[in-house]
């Protein structure tokens, strides 16, 4: 069987097969392409869709059932992408949506501080372990976990210490430039990209937020921001969809949409992109019972991922050390992927955070400090939520009226399972990627048959003899239930080729026993075998193997 871990696989490859097959595009390609922008051709829109369209069914329209046996109560939204920006002060993102940014003065490139690493240890032929005059001088940066970057970094780190007569340590101490040792040593570090000392700035906060202006008039009273995830629509909704639609808590408001980081630096394909997808669900529930919704969260994302084909062993839970956590959260655990350009280590995918109640709260009047001091203007909504339920028991339970207030009054707290939506097509891509030196093309991708772009091929071995009118009533009676492709174009190899790399998990061929004998051949994708069916009995066999 082909090689299933994404260690083995190239993401050169994956990208060519991308483009050549119509999955992802570079964006503006013709006018040189934008840094971080892709577009999804024909193939990946369906990828996406068909992943998108999981999602909501899951999340939205058939809920999973909850830790007590009840299918738990989820309603959706679609929020605007531009809101207003007193919103984004509140939740925090103008003051502390930020990653810490390095400039080359020299190159003009920029690098995410925390993503550089600096080279900093010497061999000394005494074995002192002092290091000598001018390497102290010294220190060679590059990008972490390129190995180019860190093998270019060490030639020029060779290159320096032969002139000064000392050799480079086979192990030399890499620390990340962002560490407070380095303060004021930005002088002495050689630039991923440059030969000289000193062209690095000191790292600085970057705001990720893209901005724009909202009416005719450009100034800052104008100035509004592209939303950087879509989970503020839904905090800005909460009143509305508590006030108007039944709900009661625990129940979740789910939304699926394009959010925009103005990334420092876009990098490994569609895994960071400076506009992207996101499918968020944002989970409220009392207080005391969120630790068992966070547990219940992380668990039921992990399974839906699983559902979607991605193996097991590609999969791992990452909780986020307390001192990693974002400014709004409590705990958080990462659903990580092993992608090609991470293997044998594993990159984010999903993240699943127990937000507290600070987003509710930052959105109600007085309660959000800006380090200036506590700020009573951002909104006048009142979230502080009352449990009918709770208030029942405590006066059943003949409690006083501040106990009964305290149990049942309060501002819920949210779990956030935040996942990639573009980010999951390219686990997708990475995952079915799969090379086979036996097939004509080489190469096949090997989609869960629900989620593959197209569901059937549909050939007349030849295109004459009556085939093709069979053929062209076969698609007629599937297309309107399942995605095909009829094709009556070159040899049957070079069809079935171009399906393999298409990951279409089926190929219908009608050949002249179907003329005679009225069956097909079924070719599978994964297997190559071929068997014989009836051509009426080809909807039921679609149907049955791509299912739910
Ligand atoms: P990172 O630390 O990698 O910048 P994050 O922890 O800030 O990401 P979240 O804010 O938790 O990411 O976003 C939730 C999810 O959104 C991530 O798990 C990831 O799938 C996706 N995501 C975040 N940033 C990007 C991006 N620039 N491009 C594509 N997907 C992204």
């Amino acid at each position: 069987m082909p090689d299933t871990d994404p260690a083995s696989k190239s993401m050169e490859a994956i990208v060519a097969l991308c483009k050549r097959r119509g999955f992802v595009y570079p964006a503006s390609e013709i006018y040189g392409g934008i840094n971080g922008f892709w577009d999804y051709g024909p193939l990946g829109t369906a990828l996406k869709n068909n992943i998108r369209d999981h999602w909501w069914k899951h999340t939205v329209e058939c809920p999973p059932i909850g830790p007590d046996g009840e299918p738990v109560s989820i309603v959706g939204l679609d929020s605007s992408i531009i809101q207003n920006p007193r919103a984004w002060e509140a939740s925090g993102h103008v003051g502390g949506f930020s990653d810490p940014m390095v400039d080359c003065t020299e190159t003009k490139k920029r690098y995410r501080a925390d993503q550089v690493l600096v080279m900093v240890s010497w061999d000394v032929e005494d074995g002192s372990g002092d290091e000598p005059n001018g390497a102290i001088d010294r220190l060679f940066a590059f990008n972490d976990s390129d190995d180019k970057s860190y093998a270019l970094a060490r030639k020029k780190a060779e290159k320096f210490a032969k002139k000064i007569g000392v050799t480079v340590a086979s192990n030399p101490t890499i620390w990340p430039l962002t560490h407070a040792e380095f303060d004021g040593a930005y002088q002495y570090i050689v630039g991923p990209d440059t030969e000289t000392p000193g062209t690095l700035t000191e790292p600085r906060e970057f705001n990720l937020m893209f901005e724009t202006f909202v009416g005719a008039i450009r100034d800052d009273s104008a100035k509004a921001y592209l939303r950087p995830e879509t989970a503020q629509g839904i905090f800005l909704n909460y009143k509305n969809v508590l006030d108007t639609m039944r709900v009661k808590v625990p129940f979740g408001i789910a939304q699926i949409g394009k959010s925009f980081r103005n990334e420092v630096t876009p990098r490994n394909f569609i895994f960071r992109s400076r506009e992207f997808e996101l499918m968020e669900l944002e989970w409220f529930c009392a207080p005391d019972d969120s630790p068992k919704w966070y547990d219940f969260w992380k668990h039921e994302r992990m399974r839906w991922w699983e559902s979607l084909g991605v193996s097991k062993s590609n999969l791992v839970f990452r909780d986020h050390a307390e001192d990693e956590l974002a400014h709004y959260s409590k705990m958080c655990v990462d659903i990580e992927y092993k992608y090609p350009f991470t293997a044998p280590g594993y990159g984010e995918l999903e993240g699943v955070a127990h937000r507290g109640c600070y987003d509710l709260n930052a959105h109600t009047r007085g309660t959000v400090n800006d380090k200036s001091g506590w700020k009573n203007e951002f909104s006048n909504a009142k979230m502080e939520y009352l449990d009918q339920e709770r208030q029942q028991k405590a006066r059943e339970a003949g409690l006083s009226k501040e106990e009964i207030n305290a149990a049942s009054k309060y501002i819920p707290n949210v779990i956030e399972p935040a996942s990639g939506l573009t980010r999951g097509v390219l686990v997708l891509l990475c995952e079915a990627y799969t090379e086979d030196e036996s097939r004509p093309s080489k190469v096949f991708m090997k989609f869960k048959p629900r989620f593959a772009p197209i569901k059937a091929g549909i050939f007349p071995l030849v295109n004459k003899d009556g085939m093709p009118e069979v053929a062209q009533k076969l698609y007629m009676g599937l297309r309107e239930k399942f995605t095909c492709q009829i094709d009556a174009k070159q040899s049957i190899g070079k069809r079935y080729a171009r399906m393999d790399e298409a990951g279409t998990p089926y190929c219908f061929t009608v050949d002249g026993d179907t003329l005679s004998g009225g069956t097909v051949t079924v070719r599978d994708r994964d297997s190559q075998s071929q068997e014989r069916i009836n051509i009426d009995q080809v909807e039921k066999f679609l149907a049955e193997k791509i299912g739910e």
